[in-house]
């Protein structure tokens, strides 16, 4: 055997290795631990039992209190959305549906930052609270950077018309719990933008276990409707999913008009 060839067969296996790695990152997102210890909403407070970091000082959902934002010239959000299909579940906390290897054509740009859209999510009622005061539900879209960061932009919802990619997504709804679903539909996530981009922004934590802080928090200014029989089909499924407000511990929170 010559020299060539042992180096080839020794490297094998890392390559392999390497290889295998990067299949299993595909759907998850980067330096996020998954929690397997049991949590529910009954009892939120007992969630630094399960998972230190949700008693962290920075944590998420807060109270936006819109007469002490701080008005600023921010950056936009620049988002450039396309086409996927729907894949479904439920898993036990909510309906998520994830964007798997159609990640990298839906991204969303933040101070010269490309984030890709994992996953979007509801909560019923609204996690975020605006002056004190809940929307009926709350859909969170999560983006992360290929450097792991995370930007979450929050939408409140409210009851108005009803939203078509809300409508496709309800008509699939997976069949059985904590199984994933890849559906004949495809959605556009323009369809859930507001018209308008003004945002709150500050810097916050998953608001669920394991409650992992560093998160770029983005709650738009405007909400996105639903009928009321569009909340409805929701909160029959989960009428409770919401974390309550954390404090807020001299974050400042920006607002972009
Ligand atoms: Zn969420």
């Amino acid at each position: 055997m010559n020299k060539k060839h042992l180096t080839l067969i020794l490297a094998l296996p890392a390559m392999l290795l390497l290889q295998n790695c990067i299949k299993e990152k595909e759907n998850v997102i980067p330096e996020i631990p998954k929690v397997t210890e049991h949590w529910g909403y009954e009892r939120p407070e007992s969630w630094g039992g399960v998972s230190g970091g949700c008693a962290g000082i920075y944590q998420s959902p807060i109270d936006i209190n819109t007469a002490a934002t701080i008005k600023a010239d921010l950056p936009g959000l620049k988002f450039s959305y396309s086409s996927f299909p729907i894949s479904i579940i439920d898993n036990g906390h909510t309906i998520q549906v994830n964007t798997n290897s159609y990640s990298t054509a839906n991204t969303v740009s933040y101070k010269d930052k490309k984030y890709q859209l994992k996953q979007f999510h509801f909560h019923a009622m609204s996690e975020h609270t605006i002056n004190g005061e809940h929307a009926p539900m709350e859909v969170h879209l999560v983006h992360a950077a290929d450097d792991g960061a995370i930007l979450v932009v929050g939408l409140m919802i409210k009851e108005g018309t009803s939203n078509g990619l809300i409508n496709k997504v309800w008509n699939n709804l997976p069949a059985v719990k904590e199984k994933e679903e890849l559906k004949n539909e495809n959605i556009d996530m323009d369809e859930v933008l507001p018209a308008g981009r003004g945002y709150y922004s500050y810097t916050g934590s998953l608001t669920t276990p394991p409650c992992a802080m560093g998160l770029q928090w983005m709650v738009m200014r405007e909400p996105l409707y639903l009928s009321s029989a569009q909340i409805s089909t929701f909160r029959a499924m989960y009428d409770h999913n919401y974390r309550p407000v954390q404090p807020l511990n001299r974050r400042m929170v920006y607002e972009k008009r």
